[in-house]
């Protein structure tokens, strides 16, 4: 099958099954998302919603983050993965939102990663989530995923490399959503140790099925 056709399969089945996918963090504004993300680094986000309550409680705006300090912000993050750095990411990033950005979360990617924290994918995911731009933050799922179902090719050996071959073939209208599809399905069905393919709805145009199940190489 080619490239193109396993797009068009792709697109043609979330859009009619999964239309309007969303993030599983939980948020109410931009500033509250950013915190989320910043958090969710190397962690799940059963385990940031479990967390971000109490945080965005005690700390509503980037005005309150930024006047806390390491000791009293550590214990609410404790339990989630590099506490340590992630305490000090938030309220430096909080600084600089209120310093330099007048609280307001920018939409621009390059002004988002000039804060604590923020590297590429966190920024694509604030600008996607919150200002619906086309752009596709890769994470560990939507990296693994797009590649077993041979969206992009097999040597593409950096998340940015994925991410620019993915936009390349994606609508931009749909590549906010694009992000969505692929973490959803990495998380749930296209798991990293072994993926369910017995389940999956995905297997007419999957490359990896293709190649190693059907070829009865998976066994
Ligand atoms: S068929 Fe298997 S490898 Fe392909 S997307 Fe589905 S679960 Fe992943």
């Amino acid at each position: 099958m080619q490239k193109k056709d396993r797009y068009k399969a792709f697109i043609e089945y979330f859009t009619l099954n999964l239309p309007e996918p969303e993030t599983e963090l939980n948020f109410s504004n931009p500033y509250e998302l950013l915190v989320a993300v910043i958090l969710s680094a190397q962690c799940t986000d059963k385990r940031i919603n479990m967390v971000t309550p109490a945080l965005f409680e005690d700390f509503p705006t980037p005005e309150h983050l930024a006047a806390t300090h390491f000791d009293e912000l550590f214990p609410y993050i404790r339990s989630v993965s590099y506490p340590n750095n992630k305490t000090k990411h938030l309220i430096g990033m909080a600084k600089m939102l209120v310093e330099d950005f007048k609280g307001e979360v920018p939409a621009d990617i390059k002004e988002l990663q000039k804060m604590p924290g923020v590297g590429r994918k966190t920024a694509n995911v604030i600008a996607s989530v919150i200002f619906n731009q086309p752009a596709l933050a890769v994470d560990t799922h939507v990296y693994r995923v797009s590649k077993r179902l041979g969206l992009v090719t097999q040597n593409a050996g950096t998340p940015l490399e994925v991410e620019k071959q993915l936009v390349k073939h994606i609508p931009p209208d749909l590549v906010p959503k694009a992000h969505h599809w692929l973490i959803l399905h990495g998380r749930y069905i296209c798991i990293a140790r072994k993926p369910k393919c017995e389940k999956c709805p995905l297997t007419h145009f999957c490359r990896y099925y293709e190649k190693n199940v059907a070829a009865g190489k998976d066994k």
